[in-house]
């Protein structure tokens, strides 16, 4: 195992050596997204987490890929470290980017896990913040998160958005995800994609749809922790639909599927998260999945005035309101400490 000097980490090392020897890789790199993707090496994953592609500093305009960037920590084998040339090399760009031309398996690992390059000055301020704040640590326990709906809420609603380049931001979301990103929270979308289901576009056109949605909020220092959407629709009948999407899911909103996907595979503080939506779909999921719905959005406030469910303008103004909840614990060390 290999880290590089400037990375602050607290994660599970045995799952990560576990999930290398599973998917028998050459190399393992720790891969996140993060809130400078583009100052960032940029990695491309398949859905088994092989890497496909490296996408090294810096990058051309147009670059749109997933916010997933190599973390500063890896597992090589050692016939791997042993067949490198004896002189200077860069582990990501030489070691990393040679095996993956040479057609070797290279996994990314991904993880929600605390690691945050330390290696400038503000960053490494950031860091000693969270130490003091409890945030390092208390990335191990369950943490609160907010769950996003997509459309309506995170960029505009324009029908069904099919191709990459009908999704745009509302204003303000930016911003509002980067403040959930430096408070600890854990940002995870929960969206409906029928889109699937009607034939409108496949999984791996909503794949570039998603890569598009990381490309803009990273432009704006934000990023997703994890998205999880449903592409079936319950209902039959129409011209150019996959019959395949076509079923009655327990996933699609206003089930709880997705929601309680995440809390399968993510550690999630039921009682500090928040469900933030613009449809009663999003309210009704979050309160079946035992957390608390906010809607947002000017076409929401007749239903959140009908069902008495706090509503907001934007998301910018829930998100303000979801971190007044939060306790500010008094910093546990000075950074000057620390850096004893
Ligand atoms: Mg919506
Ligand atoms: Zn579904």
């Amino acid at each position: 195992m290999v880290a590089f000097g400037d990375v602050a980490f607290d994660m599970d090392l045995r799952a990560l050596v576990e999930a290398h020897r599973r998917q028998k890789a050459r190399a393992t790199a720790v891969v996140h997204p993060n809130d400078h993707p583009h100052d960032s090496d940029l990695v491309e994953l398949d859905a088994d987490g092989r890497m496909l592609a490296l996408h090294r500093k810096p990058h051309p305009p147009e670059l749109v890929t997933r916010n997933l960037v190599t973390a500063g920590v890896f597992v090589l084998e050692p016939s791997l470290v042993a067949a490198l040339p004896p002189r200077k090399l860069d582990l990501v760009h030489d070691v990393l980017a040679g095996a993956l031309a040479r057609g070797e398996a290279i996994l990314g690992y991904e993880t929600t896990e605390y690691l945050k390059d330390m290696g400038t000055p503000s960053r490494y301020r950031r860091v000693c913040d969270d130490w003091a704040r409890g945030r390092i640590q208390g990335a191990r326990g369950p943490r609160p998160t907010v769950f996003l709906d997509r459309d309506g809420t995170i960029n505009h609603h324009v029908g069904y958005v099919s191709r990459p380049e009908q999704l745009e931001l509302l204003p303000g979301v930016g911003s509002a995800i980067a403040a959930l990103n430096r408070a600890g929270a854990q940002v995870v979308v929960v969206t409906n994609q029928p889109v699937v289901a009607r034939g409108a576009c496949d999984e791996a056109g909503l794949r570039a749809i998603h890569a598009r949605l990381e490309h803009l909020l990273g432009r704006e220092g934000a990023f997703v922790d994890r998205l999880y959407y449903c592409p079936h629709h319950p209902h039959r009948g129409f011209a150019g639909e996959r019959p395949e999407y076509k079923i009655a899911c327990a996933c699609r909103k206003p089930g709880p599927g997705l929601l309680l996907r995440a809390m399968e595979e993510l550690r999630v503080d039921r009682g500090r998260s928040w469900i933030c939506g613009d449809s009663p779909c999003d309210a009704e999921a979050g309160l079946r999945a035992g957390v608390r719905p906010v809607l947002v959005g000017p076409s929401a406030l007749a239903e959140a005035t009908r069902r008495e469910l706090p509503w907001y303008p934007d998301l910018l103004h829930a998100v303000t309101a979801w971190l007044a909840t939060m306790p500010h614990p008094r910093p546990a060390a000075t950074p000057e400490a620390i850096a004893c």
